[in-house]
């Protein structure tokens, strides 16, 4: 408190004119009155941190997308910090904080309550390099941007100017460089700087682009879409771990399949991700899919959670069928069959996502449990129904039944098993043992709708000539 204040009469008062590449270094102060932030939004350990940095002499605020969020009276689902405290300087202050990142390094404060463990995202106030000063890739490309600066120079290399404020919970003010305020209020989505140049430091801004577009419901203003069209290629040179991550937080947004059309609508899904090409083309799969991600929308809106696993199992799950019908017709065995065919659409996707290890064998399990929930023989449902993977599995199966891929009956024959008592259940397996062979015969399906364009298929037809 003291050293703020010796801080405060030591510092000379900011010129009005000068400029960060362009941009005023005197932000715009929005008082209570005209923000009307809610209190209660807030995370009490964001507003934690930024008092203890704040105690410690430090700037401290609330940034980026949440402020953004709280502007527009929504609960942030995460909380970042800026700070022109260093990250080694962050870690002191925290018990519970750990250093990450090479490329963009900040610091993890993790609180354990209640519920699930909260971060809060601590980042020091950076400068906006410049591709001279950066260590930069031949497309322009930043690959390493951990030059500190001060808070102007910050909300300057920022992408979007309603992400680019910050709130000091503490005097409940908001600081705003850019007029994002100005733009929230118009519903626009305007790129800092130079749109072309801002997306060749870092292409997954276009994604992010569409992204907001999609959440909010804003228009991306016109300067700020247009580059897009030409840009979209750029994407390629984007690690592809980083790639996963920016296409997961799209797909975990709320609104993934409005962030799916917004991608068509500037035509990025065919430019960069084959994936999303291959869905929008072939209408059988577009309706399994917008199926799959209208209810994973509707599930985060109720606060319900969504496993990464779960959601690209139902983006590749047209590919998985079509590549293990591919290696039935070749006599292969069912069930080594499927295995060989997830093999190869992992192998398939590797060129463009960086799925982890972890979420592809959710996606297996998920998809070698789809036979076998049909089959329904033996020991085996009354097994299933007690492992944990079951409920994942599961709710593909009805997926599967509410898009009319298989018949709504055999959904409907395990939610009652998986509901019933033991006399329910010993009911059900005779239902099953009366029926017709279907049920105890399944495997890919042999009426492939359309052949997958996708390159996999087209090699395993290659080497099948
Ligand atoms: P979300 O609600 O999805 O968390 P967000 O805007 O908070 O959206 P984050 O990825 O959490 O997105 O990033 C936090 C802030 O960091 C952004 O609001 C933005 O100011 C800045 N930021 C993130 N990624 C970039 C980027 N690629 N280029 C420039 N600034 C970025
Ligand atoms: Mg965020």
């Amino acid at each position: 408190m003291i050293r703020r204040f010796i801080d405060k009469l030591l510092k000379k008062p900011a010129r009005q004119k000068k400029l960060v590449h362009g941009h005023p270094l005197t932000p715009k102060k929005i008082i209570k009155r005209t923000h009307h932030i809610n209190p209660e939004l807030l995370s009490k350990n964001a507003v934690k941190v930024t008092h203890v940095l704040q105690e410690a002499g430090f700037e401290a605020y609330i940034v980026g997308g949440a402020v953004r969020d709280l502007l527009l009276g929504i609960a942030p689902k995460d909380f970042d910090v800026a700070t022109n405290a260093t990250p080694e300087q962050v870690q002191k202050l925290f018990r519970r904080s750990r250093l990450i990142g090479r490329r963009f390094q900040i610091v993890h404060v993790t609180f354990y309550g209640k519920e699930r463990p909260e971060i809060i995202e601590v980042s020091t106030f950076r400068a906006h390099v410049q591709a001279d000063q950066a260590d930069v890739a031949a497309s322009g490309r930043i690959l390493r941007d951990n030059v500190w600066g001060n808070q102007a120079e910050d909300a300057t290399r920022r992408d979007f100017s309603i992400n680019a404020m910050y709130y000091d919970p503490q005097t409940e003010t908001v600081l705003d460089y850019h007029n994002g305020m100005q733009d929230l209020n118009a519903k626009i989505i305007r790129m800092i700087g130079e749109p072309s140049q801002r997306y060749r430091e870092d292409p997954v801004r276009m994604l992010r682009a569409i992204r907001f577009a999609a959440k909010t419901g804003f228009t991306i203003e016109k300067e700020t879409l247009s580059p897009i069209h030409e840009l979209g290629s750029l994407i390629q040179d984007v690690p592809s771990s980083r790639l996963f991550d920016e296409i997961l937080k799209l797909l975990m947004s709320g609104h993934a399949w409005a962030s799916i059309q917004g991608l068509e609508t500037v035509g990025l899904h065919h430019k960069i991700l084959p994936l999303i090409e291959d869905i929008l083309s072939d209408s059988d799969r577009t309706e399994f899919v917008k199926q799959s991600l209208q209810n994973t929308d509707d599930r985060i809106k109720s606060g319900k959670p969504v496993s990464a696993g779960f959601l690209f199992a139902t983006l590749l799950w047209h590919d998985v069928q079509a590549a293990w019908a591919n290696f039935e017709s070749d006599s292969m065995p069912s069930v080594p069959a499927l295995h060989a065919a997830i093999d190869q659409v992992f192998e398939q996707q590797k060129e463009f996502l960086g799925m982890q290890r972890r979420h592809e064998a959710d996606m297996r399990e998920i998809w070698t449990m789809q036979p076998r929930l049909e089959k329904r023989v033996g020991r085996y449902p009354y097994r299933l129904v007690e492992s944990p993977k079951f409920k994942a599995g599961y709710d593909f199966l009805l997926l599967r039944c509410q898009t009319h891929e298989i018949e709504a009956e055999i959904g409907q024959w395990w939610t009652d098993f998986w509901q019933g008592d033991e006399h329910v259940r010993a009911e059900l397996m005779q239902i099953v043992k009366n029926m017709p062979n279907s049920a105890q015969n399944t495997s890919a399906p042999k009426k492939r709708r359309r052949r997958n364009r996708s390159k996999a298929a087209k090699t395993t037809a290659e080497q099948a000539n």
